[in-house]
């Protein structure tokens, strides 16, 4: 297993665009991560109120549904905790209001690592990268530095009561250019079973494990070995 050398007990806090991205991008590392001992907290910037389908085709009502799916797909990994800032899925853009309601949450958290996506992965093998995905890894990143450890920045938030506070180490799914790889193969099955809590993102259960199967195959050939690549950034 490749595994960083961290000590004691970790704070990570995975902060994404969508209810399903965690596990989509990294679930079986965060089931990693919690049989390790750490805590892993998810921070979701929209409810996904835009994923509809012919079983679940009204907007108005999807946000309830998504929330309660990352719910109990979060419960199945051993996550936390689960939040979410309600931004308007399929319109999220990295502003400044962003930044600042982030910077706020890290402030107010303090993780040790965060985890969100890569922001330079605008397609890759026939497939566009959800913009919403991009946007979520640039404020991110821009909420870590400069400002969640300036005081300077969004003093606002210092006078609440946050402290400034830095991160040691940031990490990006969906990565342009991996340059760490997490053995996974112990918990993959445990993240196909907490990605089919997203009920209404998935389909016919059958026929997602059967896309999931081949996707796999294309990408690792036929070896039983599952992994999970990241841009790891030690700050
Ligand atoms: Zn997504």
């Amino acid at each position: 297993m490749i595994f960083p050398e961290w000590k004691g007990s970790k704070s990570i806090m995975v902060i994404l665009a969508h209810p399903d991205d965690p596990e989509f991008f990294m679930g079986a590392t965060i089931a990693e991560w919690v049989k390790q001992g750490h805590k892993v907290s998810y921070l979701l910037l929209t409810k996904g109120q835009r994923g509809v389908s012919p079983e679940y085709p009204d907007p108005a009502n999807l946000d309830v549904v998504r929330v309660l799916e990352q719910q109990n797909a979060a419960a199945k990994l051993g996550v936390s905790k689960v939040e979410f800032l309600d931004y308007q899925d399929g319109y999220l853009v990295p502003d400044l209001e962003a930044r600042k309601k982030v910077a706020r949450e890290i402030r107010r958290l303090r993780p040790d690592i965060v985890a969100t996506c890569d922001p330079l992965l605008i397609y890759q093998k026939g497939r566009i990268n959800h913009p919403d995905h991009r946007a979520a890894g640039q404020i991110v990143i821009d909420a870590i530095f400069p400002a969640v450890g300036n005081p300077a920045f969004f003093p606002e938030q210092i006078n609440e009561g946050f402290r400034q506070h830095n991160v040691e180490e940031l990490w990006l799914s969906l990565p342009v250019e991996a340059n760490f790889e997490m053995e996974v193969t112990q918990h993959w099955q445990l993240r196909l079973d907490a990605l089919l809590e997203h009920v209404s993102q998935v389909g016919e259960p059958a026929a997602f494990l059967e896309r999931m199967e081949t996707r796999r195959k294309t990408q690792w050939g036929e070896q039983l070995r599952y992994v999970e690549s990241f841009r790891r950034l030690i700050l």
